[in-house]
C-alpha cells in the first residue's frame, strides 16, 4: 500500500472549493491508501498569527477536516508540532537545501513582494519543511495544487540529494497524487476566477443559511440570454458549476434547459441553487459545531494521531540519524 500524505494550513475556513476539490477526494482516498494528514501548524507561523489566532485555526481545521469525514481510524490525523522528530529532520535537511535554489522559488519571490516588512528566513526554507513533513514517513505520494508543484520537486531533489551524498535508497522520491479524475475547480460567485479564501468570494461549509442565501442572490449574473442554445458566459457558467456539485441531476437539466430556450429567470436559478447549497452545507455545519464543543473529543483524535504519527517519524529519523553518523559511543 502506497503512503499518501497531505498537509493543511490553519488559517480561515473550508469553502466549497476547498470540499470539492480536495477533501471529498481525501476521505476516498484514506481507503485505498495509508493515509497521514497533518495540520500545518508550524508553516502557518510565517506570518506571524497571535497565539490565540493559531489555537483557534488548528481547532477549526481539525473540526472541520473530521466532519468532511476524515476518519482518524482509517487514516492518521496529527498536528505537526505535535511530532518532535519533523523539526530535526527539518534541521538536517537544511544542510544539503542550498541558499541559492531556495531563494529562486516562485512562492518566495511572492511572498517577498507580498509581504516585504516581513522575509523571515522561516520563509526561505518553508520548501525544506514541507521536505521534511513528505520524507518523515517516506511518503510516495502527495497531492498537490498547482502552486505546491514546485515544492514537491524540491522534495524530490533533497530526497535524491540524500541518497546520493549517504549512498543509500532510504527516502523514496515523492510524486504527486493523482485522483484518477479531472480535478473540479469551483469558481467563485463574483463571476471571476475560483472561489478562495483570499479573494472574499468564498462560501463556507460553516456559514449560516441566511448568509449563504444573501451571497447567492447576489451573484453576478447578466442580462440573459437572447438566442436559443446560446454559449453561456462565465458568470452564469459559474452558477452551473456549482449547481452541477451540489443539485440533482435533474434540478440541472430543467435550468439548462429554460437557458437554452431563453426562458431563464436568474432570481429562481439562484433561489434554488441556494436551498441546494444549504442543503449540502447544514449537515456538515452541523457536525462541525459538535465536534468542535467537544474539546475531550478533539484531544483524544489528536494524541491519537500524534502517537501514530511519532510511531512512523522515529523509524525514519532514528534511521537518517544512523546513516549521517550520529552513533552511540
Ligand atoms: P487553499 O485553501 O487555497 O489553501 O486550498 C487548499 C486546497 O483546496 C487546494 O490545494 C485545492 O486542492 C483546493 N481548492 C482550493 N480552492 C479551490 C477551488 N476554488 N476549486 C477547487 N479546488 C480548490
Amino acid at each position: 500500500m502506497e503512503t499518501v500524505l497531505s498537509g493543511i494550513r490553519p488559517t480561515g475556513n473550508l469553502h466549497l472549493g476547498n470540499y470539492f476539490g480536495a477533501v471529498k477526494n481525501f476521505v476516498k482516498m484514506q481507503h485505498k491508501n495509508k493515509c497521514f494528514f497533518f495540520i500545518a501548524d508550524y508553516h502557518s507561523l510565517t506570518t506571524h498569527p497571535t497565539p490565540a489566532d493559531l489555537h483557534e485555526g488548528v481547532k477549526n481545521v481539525l473540526a472541520e477536516y473530521l466532519a468532511c469525514g476524515l476518519d482518524p481510524d482509517v487514516a492518521t490525523i496529527y498536528i505537526q508540532s505535535d511530532i518532535p522528530e519533523i523539526p530535526e529532520l527539518y534541521l538536517l535537511l537544511n544542510m544539503i537545501a542550498y541558499k541559492g535554489e531556495l531563494e529562486r522559488t516562485a512562492s518566495f519571490k511572492e511572498k517577498i513582494r507580498k509581504q516585504p516588512e516581513n522575509v523571515n528566513a522561516g520563509l526561505l526554507t518553508y520548501p525544506v519543511l514541507m521536505a521534511a513533513d513528505i520524507l518523515i514517513h517516506r511518503s510516495h505520494k502527495v497531492p498537490v495544487g498547482k502552486d505546491q508543484e514546485q515544492h514537491l520537486e524540491m522534495a524530490r531533489k533533497i530526497a535524491r540529494r540524500f541518497n546520493s551524498m549517504f549512498k543509500t535508497d532510504w527516502f523514496p522520491e515523492p510524486k504527486a497524487y493523482n485522483f484518477g479524475e479531472e480535478l473540479i475547480k469551483i469558481p467563485g460567485l463574483d463571476g471571476s476566477g475560483k472561489m478562495g479564501k483570499s479573494e472574499g468570494n468564498g462560501i463556507y461549509l460553516i456559514e449560516e443559511p441566511k448568509s449563504i442565501r444573501k451571497k447567492i442572490m447576489r451573484a453576478v449574473t447578466d442580462s440573459g440570454p437572447t438566442e436559443k442554445n446560446q454559449t453561456m458566459p462565465d458568470s452564469i457558467q459559474n452558477l452551473f458549476t456549482i449547481m452541477n456539485a451540489v443539485s440533482e441531476q435533474e434540478t440541472i437539466d430543467f435550468f439548462r434547459d429554460k437557458y437554452n430556450n431563453c426562458e431563464i429567470r436568474y432570481g429562481d436559478l439562484k433561489k434554488q441553487l441556494a436551498e441546494d447549497v444549504i442543503n449540502f452545507t447544514e449537515p456538515i455545519r452541523e457536525k462541525i459545531l459538535e465536534i468542535k464543543s467537544d474539546s475531550a473529543y478533539l484531544q483524544r483524535v489528536v494524541n491519537q494521531g500524534a502517537e501514530q504519527a511519532r510511531e512512523s517519524a522515529k523509524k525514519t529519523i532514528d534511521e537518517v540519524r544512523r546513516i549521517i553518523g550520529f552513533k552511540p559511543f
